[in-house]
């Protein structure tokens, strides 16, 4: 599930026995190898196809694009704690001056005043606002950030995603996801 999502590396979009995606943030794709396996262990089903054909001495078939899982699994309801998900929880807006450019991660508590790695202390800022605030506590420094970094749950990274798809989406994925199109990656 950790595929790279460039179009070359065909991979599949994942989805669940209910047709939804088994992961959004990130995003559940397997790299074609990893699908075809899959087909072959009856693990899943193949929902959509790219145009790309694989073949070998011994089949020849069409790379899957979509393929759902056979079993349903329970969603994880905390998103994972990454770079991408602090990003897209502050909307890739620096939390203190609200630029777009140059976007890195700052401790509020910094690290060397025992400050935690944790979504609760993690917010995206501008490196300009970063060198600024430096190792200053938040008060000190009179920066805090426009919101209070909290914890999101997989509804609310839903609505921020809305406005910043994946770089890569396969035209047959669109009907199973929910992110407007129409707005420009
Ligand atoms: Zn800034």
């Amino acid at each position: 599930m950790t595929a790279t999502l460039s179009p070359g590396a065909w991979p599949a979009l994942v989805l669940n026995a209910d047709y939804r995606p088994l992961s959004y943030y990130p995003l559940s794709v397997w790299a074609w190898q990893d699908a075809i396996k899959a087909v072959f262990l009856d693990r899943v089903n193949i929902v959509e196809y790219y145009e790309r054909q694989v073949s070998s001495a011994t089949f020849q078939m069409r790379l899957p694009s979509v393929v759902s899982l056979k079993t349903f699994i329970r969603p994880s309801r905390q998103p994972a704690f990454t770079r991408f998900n602090v990003f897209l929880r502050d909307r890739f807006t620096c939390q203190y001056c609200d630029s777009r450019e140059d976007l890195t991660f700052d401790h509020v508590i910094p690290r060397s005043r025992g400050g935690q790695t944790t979504w609760e202390n993690v917010v995206a800022a501008c490196s300009p606002c970063n060198l600024r605030k430096g190792s200053q506590m938040p008060e000190a420094a009179h920066m805090l950030p426009r919101q209070k970094p909290y914890q999101p749950n997989v509804f609310d990274l839903h609505q921020n995603g809305r406005h910043f798809p994946p770089n890569y989406l396969h035209d047959s994925w669109m009907d199973y996801l929910y992110w407007d199109t129409e707005l420009d990656p």
